[in-house]
Formats: structure tokens, sequence, C-alpha cells
């Protein structure tokens, strides 16, 4: 296991992701001098249970922003690497370092199974859109929107996650070809794969 995820708190003896949310949290709306209004989480690594497959808002915009890895928390220099689908046009999910996004494949039952539609995603960068939440329907859904940042803030909206927009000159990979292709930085440390980390 690499030592960022080692570091990273439990729950049931299982690394819990940085950019998952943790039970017991209370979400609220907050007014931000840049972004308007922001949904707002206290969640606390560690206490409580983690929710996994459910990001925090308040580190998924930290991380989308920082460009910090998803899985451990810490900021990727070289390319970045999201899993998704082979062909997703854009991602929820902050990126991700090669290491993590190997460990993450490989011990995920919830990727793993479904590998043929599994696919990774490198990229040097990306832009971001705002996911505001307008309002709720009669049904209790909330009424969302995407927005570039520059509309964001006018429409009142509650911004909730930051979604990144793949560039076209991103490479796409099946997650099984590219787990073929890297296999080998997930048990010989090498240069690449440690590459980003203090
Ligand atoms: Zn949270
Ligand atoms: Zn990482």
């Amino acid at each position: 296991m690499p030592p960022q995820i080692a570091a990273l708190p439990q729950d049931r003896g299982f690394p819990v992701p940085w950019v998952a949310d943790w039970s017991g949290n209370t979400e609220t709306i907050a007014l931000d001098p840049q972004d308007g209004r922001i949904l707002a989480c206290d969640c606390v690594p560690g206490r409580g249970r983690a929710m996994l497959g459910v990001n925090c808002a308040v580190r998924q915009r930290q991380g989308m922003r920082e460009r910090l890895c998803g899985t451990c928390g810490t900021p990727i220099t070289g390319h970045l690497t999201m899993i998704g689908t082979p062909d997703m046009p854009y991602s929820l999910e902050p990126a991700l370092h090669i290491d993590c996004a190997l460990f993450s494949l490989l011990a995920c039952p919830r990727l793993t199974r479904g590998s043929e539609r599994v696919g990774v995603v490198v990229m040097d960068g990306y832009t971001l859109l705002e996911d505001r939440i307008l309002g709720v329907n009669h049904d209790r859904s909330l009424i969302r929107t995407i927005l570039p940042p520059a509309l964001g803030f006018v429409s009142g909206g509650v911004l909730d996650f930051l979604v990144a927009v793949i560039p076209g000159t991103a490479q796409r990979f099946h997650a099984t070809e590219w787990l073929d292709a890297n296999r080998h930085a997930a048990t010989t440390p090498s240069p690449a794969s440690t590459e980003g980390h203090a």
C-alpha cells in the first residue's frame, strides 16, 4: 500500500479516500465572497462512518481547484489521472496520482466489478464548470444546473460540486488496458510512480 494511502483515516479496516464524506455531518448554505452561495459541510474525516461513493462538497471543490488527489489529498504535479468511463466528457471525481489510481482500481470492488466499462483518462489540465442547486422540485428532488464560474455567482444558485471538463487532448484507456501498462508501478517503486509525493 502506498504510504500516502496508509496514512489515510480508516473505516472497517480500509483506508477511506480523502474526498469521501463522513456520516454525522451537517450541510449548510454559506456565503462566500468569491463563489456566492455555497454548500458547506462540517464532516471530520475519521469521525463517524465513511460514506463511500459520496464526495464531500467542500473537499471535492478544493481537490478540483488545487489539483489535490481525490484518494490521498496531496498535490498532483505530473499528469492528472481520472477514473470513470473511457468516453466520459467530464468528471465529478477529482484527479488522482498514478499510484493512487492503481491502488483504487486494484483495491476497490466497486470499480473492478464492471471493469470493461471502467476507463482511465490522463490529461495535463482541465477547465472547471459549476454544479449549482437552483431550487427544489415538488417531488423534493433538486433542480440543478451546470454553469461557467462567471455565471455561477450571479445565478444565485448554491454551489455544490465543481465539474472538470476533459480536454480533447486527453488520453483515454479502458481500465484493464491502462492497468496492464502501469501495473509494474504498483509493486516496483520507480521515479514515475512516486512523482508528486513529498
Ligand atoms: Zn463533508
Ligand atoms: Zn494520491
